[in-house]
């Protein structure tokens, strides 16, 4: 029996394993594509953390409250600026090569929206996800750890309460019951819900909808973030156009070629993400548009800085320097996930989760652009150490205050399964639960999508993994009946101080609101 079973490759998996290995646990990996198949591996802007003057961690983590519009949990925000900037030079030292200045060698820092200064460090331009996810599996090489690509896994195995180990089908197809003592879920999010995302095809919500059935407790699964810029082409994913383009000076312009920004919101062009994607796709429904515009053509050596982009543009045909970049929102990052406490334990003994999946309360009800990479860095190593001093489960602290009491035993299977094609699944949730919804959308999704598929093989058991999560996604937005962060109720569009709250989800039981540990300062 593995003492460490860590499920995903992408830096929460990756990161986990490597600390766990250089304590000495028996660690094994189970990814479902080759290790490099990860979102990790598409990020392009950087890593936020505050690495030195004038840059401080209370500086991170006042932007990070702000983005979370009210929702984000400050003790797990305290946690992500002030252990971060160790995690970067960690990363640092283990062989990930950021860009530096070429004058003094310093590190560069990019400034992103919602941030109020340069403190994202990227690598390759804009190629970071890359070359961390190359330093890490590098680093992992380098040491004992049993990595098993292709190999899908379908359930958590729960004995007397805690989860004991996974169901997984291997690469020729047979399936096998993997024991472990400690299972970590570091499985990433569910881009894969909607129609136009930025997410690659493994992001389907898999350790969402495993835990869910296991029993464990999800959170603010409404919130998916749309990033605002995503190059509107017929590529899926829809290739991003990072916010470290408006950054460096690129202005978004609607299709009579006025800058519209400015008078959204005091940050213009570098608003927080929700407050951008709700501008544009009010304007695409006005006018009946399919993309606006961003103008990149103020950014000099636009092909050096972002060569990703660059290679993205010209491959649509477009000149980055002289065109205009049509653009649209895509589902992007999925704020809420796994109910999880400072550590990373979820509301099951033997079960952990970090890195996107997870919901530690850092995001609140919108991140903050770059820093989920580190939410990933920073929370992984954390469940760790708390397996290493001997934890199985979960504090009462953090998010599972108000959360433990209320997780019951995973319920009865659901019997009456129907069938549903992922893109048939994907257009309904774009139309439903996008960027803008109300209650009648939001019905609609309820009375007709399905409550369980069948599925025997990885591509069937995505889709029904997609349908639960898209499930639990609709139940909670049709009870957060306010507007808030990345949460957009057409019907409810002012925030509601009564739903400051946590929105908590258990197999079997109603949506429920939780109570933020800390009253949290308003924005
Ligand atoms: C285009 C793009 C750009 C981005 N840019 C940035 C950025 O600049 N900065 C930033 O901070 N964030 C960025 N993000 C977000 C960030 O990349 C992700 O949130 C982060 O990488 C998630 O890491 P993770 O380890 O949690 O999951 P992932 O990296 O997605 O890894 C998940 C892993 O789990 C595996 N898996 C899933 N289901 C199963 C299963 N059933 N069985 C076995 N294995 C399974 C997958 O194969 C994969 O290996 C970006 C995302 C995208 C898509």
């Amino acid at each position: 029996m593995t003492d460490l079973l860590v499920l995903g490759s992408g830096i929460a998996g990756l990161s986990a394993a490597i600390r766990a290995a250089e304590a000495g646990l028996g660690v094994t990996v189970l990814t479902k594509g080759a290790l490099a198949n990860t979102a990790t591996s598409y990020a392009q802007g950087g890593v936020a953390a505050a690495l030195g003057e004038p840059d401080s961690p209370a500086l991170h983590r006042s932007d990070t409250l702000v983005a979370g519009v009210g929702l984000c949990d400050a003790d797990a925000v305290d946690v992500l600026v002030e252990q971060g900037p160790d995690r970067v030079r960690e990363l640092i030292a283990l062989g990930a090569n950021f860009d530096r200045a070429a004058i003094d060698g310093e590190l560069e820092l990019a400034r992103e929206g919602g941030h109020s200064l340069a403190r994202v460090v990227h690598a390759g331009g804009d190629a970071t996800g890359a070359e961390i996810e190359r330093a890490l599996v590098a680093a992992m090489g380098r040491l004992e750890v049993d990595a098993r690509e292709r190999w899908f896994t379908v359930d958590l195995l729960v004995e007397g309460g805690a989860v004991v180990g996974v169901e997984a089908i291997a690469p020729d197809g047979s399936a096998h019951r993997i024991r472990a003592r400690h299972v970590l879920l570091a499985t990433g999010g569910a881009g894969q819900l909607f129609a136009v995302t930025t997410n690659p095809p493994v992001s389907t919500g898999d350790g969402i909808a495993m835990a869910y059935r296991a029993g464990a407790a999800l959170a603010d699964v409404e919130f998916m973030q749309f990033h605002p810029t995503a190059l509107d082409v017929a590529a899926m994913p829809r290739p991003l156009l990072s916010e470290a383009l408006r950054g460096d000076g690129a202005i978004l312009r609607d299709e009579r070629g006025v800058a519209f920004m400015a008078g959204e919101h005091p940050l213009a062009d570098l608003a927080p993400r929700d407050v951008v994607a709700r501008a544009i796709t009010r304007r695409l429904v006005e006018r009946n548009l399919s993309h606006l515009f961003l103008d990149a053509t103020p950014i000099e050596d636009f092909a050096t800085r972002f060569p990703t982009v660059d290679g993205a543009a010209r491959a649509a045909g477009l000149d980055p320097a002289v065109d205009l970049l049509p653009i649209a929102p895509a589902a992007h990052y999925l704020s809420g996930g796994v109910c999880t406490d400072l550590d990373g334990a979820t509301t099951i003994p033997g079960l952990w989760a970090c890195g996107e999946v997870a919901c530690s309360g850092v995001h609140g009800a919108n991140r903050l652009a770059s820093n989920s990479l580190l939410d990933g860095l920073v929370f992984a190593p954390r469940a760790v150490e708390a397996i290493l001093d001997g934890r199985d489960g979960p504090l009462e602290r953090g998010v599972l205050r108000g959360v433990l009491g209320r997780s019951g035993a995973p319920s009865a299977p659901i019997t009456t399964v129907s069938s549903i094609g992922r893109a048939t699944l994907q257009r309904a949730m774009t139309a439903g639960a996008g960027v803008l919804r109300d209650a009648s959308s939001l019905g609609v999704l309820d009375a007709t999508l399905p409550h369980d598929v069948a599925a025997s093989t990885p591509a069937e058991h995505e889709v029904r993994n997609l349908v639960t999560v898209a499930r639990t996604l609709v139940a909670a937005a049709l009870a957060r009946t306010e507007s808030r962060g990345t949460h957009t109720r057409l019907d409810h569009p002012e925030p509601d101080p009564a739903f400051r709250s946590r929105l908590v989800q258990v197999r079997g039981a109603e949506p429920f609101l939780a109570p933020l540990p800390l009253p949290v300062e308003t924005p």
